[in-house]
């Protein structure tokens, strides 16, 4: 059993970006008490700017602090905490495909700071010396990445990125995320129920003749619970 530390080269977006993790990452409990402080008393101006008079509000008053919190610590959660080590195990000749399906997501775009709601498929084969990791780091990787910034098509990317990298020597890595897009639905062209599909594969998953990406497309359909691609 062998434990490798998430870090810094699991990231494929510059440091700072919406969508990367914040300069100094993973950041300790105090700098993420004085982000708050100093998100709160931001977001108290941009609630003034609003001309909306939180301060005499009762629902209102404590606002900023709660939205400082909620960034901080859930919804961009995976720009300040780093997820906990990896443990990957030896396949011990087991040559099939592992999926994960149905992991659920909760995101928010990068353009118009609305939530991401939807679900990720994993799917990898690991190499003939190769890896395979315990089943809950593949929701860890889609917490890590899911909660920040994102545009759907970077995310993918992200996780699929990831999930080679800790399957190291691995045949292939797919990753599907089916999700909606609340800037979707409640602003601009006010669409509900619109959901966005993207796929990146490599490796088996990418071969012309490809049997494992139809494995991996066919597994998805059975008994799934509603969640088809
Ligand atoms: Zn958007």
């Amino acid at each position: 059993m062998a434990k490798k530390e998430i870090n810094i080269d699991l990231e494929v977006v510059k440091v700072g970006f919406a969508n990367g993790v914040a300069e100094g990452f993973p950041l300790t409990d105090k700098q993420k008490e004085k982000m708050i402080n100093q998100a709160e008393k931001a977001y108290g101006k941009f609630l003034d700017a609003l001309k909306c008079d939180w301060r005499n509000d009762p629902n209102s008053m404590e606002t900023p602090k709660r939205v400082a919190k909620a960034y901080v610590n859930n919804l961009w959660e995976g720009r300040y905490t780093a997820m906990s080590p990896i443990t990957s195990f030896p396949s011990d000749g087991y040559d099939g495909i592992v999926i994960e399906r149905n992991i659920p997501l909760t995101s928010m775009c990068s353009h118009h700071h609305q939530t991401i709601k939807g679900v990720v498929h994993i799917g990898y084969i690991a190499g003939e010396n190769g890896q395979v990791v315990g089943l809950s780091k593949l929701n860890r990787i889609v917490e890590l990445f899911g909660r920040r910034g994102a545009i759907q098509e970077q995310l993918t990317s992200a996780i699929h990125n990831a999930v080679s990298k800790i399957t190291k020597g691995n045949k292939g890595v797919i990753v599907t995320i089916v999700a909606t897009h609340n800037c979707v639905s409640c602003r601009g062209v006010k669409h509900e129920g619109a959901s966005m599909i993207t796929t990146k594969a490599s490796g088996v998953f990418r071969e012309n003749n490809n049997l494992a990406r139809k494995e991996f497309f066919d597994s998805l359909k059975i008994n799934n619970g509603g969640h088809q691609v």
